[in-house]
Formats: C-alpha cells, structure tokens, sequence
C-alpha cells in the first residue's frame, strides 16, 4: 500500500484514512465529510458501507478516491467535488453556475408551503434564480398537482434544473425559462419563490474561502447594497402581473435584510405576509401578497 493512499484498504479502513487526513488537516466535521467522498465517488448507500464494509476497494475506486480527498484538502467543497448534493431529501447535480444548495433554503421551502391553503390545489408556481432547480424541485415534490417554472439568466444553470427535475420526476410538471429576472416572461402564478444574489459587494471579499471560490459569484452579488435583486423582482411581478390573486411571493433574505426588503415590498405595493427565521434564528425568509389579495 503506497503511504497516504486508499490503495488496498477497506471500504471502511478507507474512511478512517480519509477521516484521519481531513482532521489531521485541521478540517471541521472531519468524519462527515470523509464519509460524503467515500459514498459519493464510489457510488455507494450508506447500507453498503454497514453490510460490506470489509469489501476491498478496486484500485480503480481507491484512484478516485484519493483524488477527491486531494481536493477535499485543497479547499475545495465536498458538494464541488462530488457535483452533487442533497436539497430536501432529494438528489441534486450541481455545475459551476449553480450555487451549491444551502440548509437554510430548506426555510424558503418551508415557510412557502406554510403560506399555501391548500398543498393538494392546482398551483402554478414560479422560481426565479432557479440555479440547480433545487427549490422547484423540492416545491414540486411536496404539492401533487402543482406545474412550476424555473426561470434563469444562465443556460448551464438552466440545463441542470432541467436534468434535477428530470431525475426527480418532475418533468413533466416543470419547465425552464431563460430570462433576465421576469423580462421574458408573461402569466400568473400562485407562488412565486426566489433565492437571490443577496449579497452587498463589498462584503463578497470577506465571505467563507469555500463560498468564495467554489460558489458563482454571479448567484451571490446582490450590488452595491445587496438588493438589487428584490428591486428588481418586486418592480417585474408587479408591473407584470405575475401574481394571482391570493398568491404569495417567497423571498429568501440575508439576516440583515428584513426591514429593507419589507420597505422595497411595501413601496412597490406587496404586503407583508411573514417573517421567518432560520435554525440559528437569523431572519432568513419574507412571504408577502398582494394588497386586497
Ligand atoms: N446564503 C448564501 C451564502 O451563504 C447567499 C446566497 C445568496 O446570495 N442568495 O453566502
């Protein structure tokens, strides 16, 4: 066995090399992300690493291996390397134009499906920045009879929200759009999602190296003072028409961000639906309706 390597171990001697390599890196959660890059490049279910975990890597599977760990200890994120991750339980391929999807937008997805009166309704749904598709994904898995629409300025990202609700088997009820926010787009909708770029750019130098680096700076750069995106949401389902009578607008926010995006929703005629907050009680999703809606 070559020093280092993963070269003859175990499925499970292989996890406790890369653990070892990662803490003795100095890596948080060590033992977590060892076992993500284990499963991830072999392919496997974390059944196979409990029911054969003495099984031999192929020298094949301890090469990937060693070369995710590599990564891994370079800085790059598990979810870059592996191209995957997981939103809401469900499976999620990821490209360079996507960001990789967050625990707190599980909260947007949440706090959405809480505004709904009825889940099992014919929804029309709309998810602008659809990024992976994640959010629509996660949305389409929890109301039956709802059709959505992923809408986006970046074709690659377009083409991955295109294959994840494929994958997950919501093709048949979703649709891509490519569009620069609602420029392109016409129709009515009973709930509107978005996570923005919410991000003020000068606070993009000091964000997490992994975020930074690994994420598209082009999901994240909210503008001068991280609200551009809302401006110009609030300006194009307004103007537009987007949303039904009765229907809610889902916003992810930054945790500073509740009293200006409420001043921008008010201004362009929303009102204010709720505040949610996310597990570490930052203030994280805003729902709002339409006046008399
Ligand atoms: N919450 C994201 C972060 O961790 C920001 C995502 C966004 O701008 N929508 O940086």
């Amino acid at each position: 066995m070559a020093p280092g390597s993963s070269h003859g171990l175990s499925r499970r001697a292989a996890l406790r090399h890369c653990s070892g390599a990662l803490e003795a890196a100095g890596f948080n959660g060590a033992a977590g992300d060892a076992r993500f890059l284990l499963l991830g490049t072999l392919g496997l279910e974390a059944s196979d690493l409990l029911l054969a975990g003495e099984m031999p890597l192929s020298p094949e599977e301890a090469a990937s291996l060693d070369a995710a760990l590599a990564r891994r200890l370079s800085g790059e994120p598990v979810a870059r390397i592996l191209g995957a991750w997981e939103f809401w339980g469900l499976p999620i391929r990821l490209t360079a134009e996507t960001l990789v999807p967050r625990p707190d937008t599980e909260i947007l997805v949440e706090a959405a499906l809480a505004a709904l009166p009825n889940r099992n309704a014919i929804l029309r749904c709309l998810d602008l920045g659809t990024g992976s598709g994640c959010i629509l994904a996660a949305l389409l898995s929890e109301l039956p009879r709802a059709f959505g629409i992923g809408l986006d300025r970046s074709t690659a990202a377009l083409a991955m929200a295109r294959h994840n609700l494929v994958a997950n088997g919501f093709g048949g009820r979703a649709a891509v759009v490519i569009s620069d926010w609602c420029d392109a787009l016409r129709g009515h909708f009973d709930l509107i999602v978005s996570n923005p770029p919410y991000i003020a750019r000068a606070v993009i130098p000091t964000l997490d190296r992994e975020v930074r680096v690994h994420d598209p700076v082009r999901a994240l750069d909210g503008g001068i003072d991280g609200l551009d995106a809302y401006r110009r949401i609030f300006d194009g389902v307004r103007s537009r028409g987007l949303l039904a009578a009765g229907g809610t607008l889902a916003l992810e926010i930054g945790y500073d961000q509740a009293d200006t995006v409420s001043d921008l929703a008010k201004a362009a005629g929303f009102s204010h639906r709720g505040l949610t907050r996310d597990l570490a009680g930052h203030d994280r999703v805003l729902c709002f309706g339409l006046h008399n809606g």
